[in-house]
């Protein structure tokens, strides 16, 4: 699959089918879960700052609703495609049913670049995407989430527009709600510790102590920062980090032998996790090019950015160092440079396990607000543990006892739930 041509949704069908046949899936689940049972396009006219209307494209894609309602994120992106929503609404039906809670997978997106619209702009954005899927959105539907380039902002909008509509109260339509108007605490740091939670239990598996080890991270936002921040509290070291530079318009990898810490990191960050070159230069941290986080010798990548980042191309750059590929991201690495990650032996975390900490707090934000009770931030991270821990156990087992590969037992429980639910229902 080359980059220039790379369709995630290809990707992740190729990824269904052959665990389909591994799991010997009769023909009609096939064709059902292959595809997305309902797509809605739509346009979404916004009054600009400049008195002119222009009209955004807008999408949500609800993949399979079987365990219970849509839910994923809703992403901004200039770039987006409806084929990247399809993939990554597929992904989230792997991700909540591998973590087993009550949801299926959805996902959505505006194609629009958030860096270039004001807030009065993104609002009217927000509240036209709502206005177009209000009939099939809702607690009981569909539940969408934060994802690339939206934040507790944007869901506190979209809610406010739904429960407009409908004239009542729905804190458990959209989740990644800030603090104190329905959101739940530990939201913010969910997918990040989750990628740790999870490396934590990799690494004692492989008899690797935490304590000393290194990483090197693709990525500076939301996911990359928490699995910083919890990476180093446990005693490991992020010597490299690599983040989109939007002044530069390309993308940097910065490295700190002695390790980048968090609130350095924080404190250079934007919204959009662009790093300030002066802040990292002040903090004597070195400017690489952007691909260089890949070649660091590091026990432990993390790629916490986007789709496509570890590829044919550039596997064979990965150094004997590395024991560990936890994928913070959706769908970033290739069939291709499975082969190579299978072959050097290396113990990847597949993406819709490793980042599953984010749906699973969602999940916790809907319970509490339907229980109008909220929990402390040391329950909710308790709970997010437990729930990941045995979720990752579940799966290395599994890839043990078949001798298959981590990502293809993730798939084998994910599908084999989904189908089941599928087939109890008569659907199938
Ligand atoms: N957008 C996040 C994901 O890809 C979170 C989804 C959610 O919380 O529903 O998993």
């Amino acid at each position: 699959m080359e980059k220039k041509n790379f369709n995630p949704f290809e990707m992740a069908q190729a990824q269904f089918d052959s665990v389909a046949e591994k799991l010997g899936l009769d023909e009609g689940t096939r064709e059902l879960l292959r595809n997305p049972m309902r797509e809605y396009h739509f346009t979404i006219p916004v009054r600009m700052d400049d008195g002119k209307v222009k009209v955004f494209r807008g999408f949500r894609v609800q993949h399979n609703d079987a365990r219970g309602p849509a839910k994923g994120g809703i992403r901004f992106h200039p770039q987006e495609t409806v084929d990247t929503v399809r993939a990554l609404a597929t992904w989230m039906t792997w991700k909540c049913a591998v973590v087993d809670i009550p949801l299926g997978g959805g996902k959505g997106g505006v194609i629009c670049d958030p860096h270039n619209l004001s807030d009065r702009e993104q609002e009217g954005i927000c509240r036209g995407w709502v206005r177009q899927v209000a009939r099939n959105v809702g607690p009981l539907q569909d539940v969408p989430a934060p994802d690339v380039m939206t934040n507790g902002q944007h869901m506190v909008w979209m809610m406010d527009e739904l429960e407009k509509i409908r004239g009542e109260h729905l804190p458990g339509f959209i989740t990644g709600k800030p603090v104190g108007l329905g959101g739940s605490l530990g939201r913010t740091e969910a997918t990040g510790y989750g990628v740790v939670y999870h490396i934590r239990e990799a690494m004692k598996e492989l008899g690797i102590k935490i304590k000393g080890a290194t990483a090197s991270i693709q990525g500076s936002g939301n996911v990359a920062q928490y699995t910083l921040d919890l990476f180093t509290q446990l005693g490991g070291k992020v010597v490299a980090i690599a983040c989109w530079d939007q002044k530069d318009k390309k993308a940097y990898t910065y490295k700190s032998k002695n390790g980048i810490g968090f609130d350095q990191l924080m404190a250079a960050v934007d919204k959009f996790g662009t790093i300030d070159q002066a802040k990292a230069k002040s903090y004597g941290w070195e400017k690489l090019p952007g691909d260089a986080w890949i070649e660091q010798e590091v026990t432990v990548l993390v790629p916490a950015a986007q789709e496509n980042m570890i590829n044919g191309e550039n596997v064979g750059r990965i150094k004997d160092s590395v024991k560990i590929i936890a994928e913070g991201a959706n769908g970033p690495t290739t069939p291709e440079a499975d082969v190579v990650i299978k072959k050097k032996g290396i113990f990847l975390i597949p993406d819709f396990l490793c980042n599953a900490g984010g749906v699973t707090c969602s999940y916790f934000e809907q319970v509490q607000c339907n229980m109008n009770y909220f929990w402390t931030r040391e329950e909710v991270l308790q709970k997010l543990d437990d729930k990941l821990t045995s979720a990752f156990k579940a799966v290395s087992d599994l890839a043990r006892k078949k001798k298959v590969f981590t990502r293809d037992a993730a798939y084998m429980i994910a599908i084999g739930r989904v189908a089941e639910a599928c087939k109890k229902r008569g659907w199938v």
